[in-house]
């Protein structure tokens, strides 16, 4: 173990360093408290074997200055004190040290506090390091728990909580945006000809589609189904419109046989788009209107993007 010695008297520090150094330890020593607190900073030792009364900082505040600095590392504290009394050692123990001992030192005594102290060390190492891989664990499973099992696609919790982000950034006085629903076109019968696995890889492929399609600030969703929505923060309806363009096409070049789709032969898209401005004060409306974009786009002949309250811009 790393131990610091702080005692102002130079023989029993040089003792007890050569004591440690031949029990195998690696060892410091300072003469004072405040030349202690500096070396315990950069040596960051595992044990502190501090005397008691010390010109300056005196035991007690060097320990009490230790228990303070915060570190992730757990630092065993020892009180060497040449006072026998019972309230030196409590008061020890209520400003942070693990132990006290009386001098002069007995060596079984040392060695004895020094497992004692290998001990606890390795026991708070341990507990840090459990506590780290919860942490990273927790984080997994908030990420796990926004996204979307089969494409990978942000999910209904995760949309829930970027829209109040969204909504508080416009109300705030940020640029309106856009957003688009998006729905696979006859996928009831794509499923009903290949089979519910390959509805799924379709799926899969229409999200990588997606995501490959809309902008660096966008936001893509499996908003539930086969259908899809994008959130596109600081976005008007001229950017808002050719992304969608750009994103049906793109499906379409994947050129995925569905030929019970009479519009293209290969699986297509249709998508609805609503601008912000057009509900300002209510984000579940503005999707409605998104929605009601997209059913105009079904019922016009699918493959195709539709502006809330403008006409069709792609086909
Ligand atoms: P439209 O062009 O009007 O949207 O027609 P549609 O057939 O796509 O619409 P409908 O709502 O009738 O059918 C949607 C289908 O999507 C039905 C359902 O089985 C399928 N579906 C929904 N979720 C999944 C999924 O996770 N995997 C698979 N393979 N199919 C799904
Ligand atoms: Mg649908
Ligand atoms: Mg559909």
């Amino acid at each position: 173990m790393k131990v610091l010695i702080a005692d102002d008297s130079a023989i029993p520090r040089l003792i007890l360093q050569k004591t440690l150094t031949s029990l195998g330890h690696e060892t410091a020593a300072a003469s004072d408290g405040a030349e202690a607190w500096a070396l315990y900073q950069t040596f960051l030792p595992d044990v502190v074997l501090s005397d008691w009364l010390m010109p300056g900082t005196n035991g007690i505040e060097l320990c009490r200055q230790i228990r303070g600095f915060g570190s992730e590392r757990y630092t065993y504290f020892v009180l060497l004190t040449a006072m026998t009394e019972l309230e030196h050692a409590v008061t020890a123990m209520t400003a942070g040290a693990d132990d006290f001992m009386v001098k002069p030192l007995d060596k079984s005594r040392l060695e004895a506090t020094l497992i004692s102290a290998d001990r606890v060390t390795g026991l708070h190492h341990e507990l840090r390091d459990q506590r780290a891989a919860l942490v990273r664990a927790n984080s997994l499973l908030f990420d796990d728990a926004r996204r979307d099992a089969l494409t990978h696609l942000g999910n209904r919790l995760r949309l829930t909580e970027d829209l109040a982000t969204l909504q508080a950034r416009i109300d705030g006085g940020g640029a309106p945006a856009c957003v688009a629903l998006i729905d696979v076109d006859l996928f009831k019968t794509y499923n009903d000809t290949y089979g519910h696995p390959a509805g799924d890889e379709a799926l899969r492929s229409v999200a990588r589609g997606l995501t490959g399609a809309i902008g660096p600030a966008d936001m893509a969703y499996r908003y539930g189904g086969e259908e899809f929505l994008v959130l596109m923060p600081a976005t008007g309806l001229p950017t808002a419109t050719r992304t969608l363009d750009r994103i049906r096409a793109a499906i379409e070049a994947m050129q995925i046989p569905h030929p019970a789709n009479p519009a293209a032969g290969v699986l297509t898209i249709s998508g609805g788009i609503a601008a912000s401005s057009s509900s300002p004060e209510d984000l579940l409306a503005w999707i409605q209107f998104a929605d009601q974009a997209l059913y105009r786009a079904k019922s016009e002949g699918r493959n195709r993007v539709m502006v809330h309250h403008t006409t069709n811009v792609a086909a």
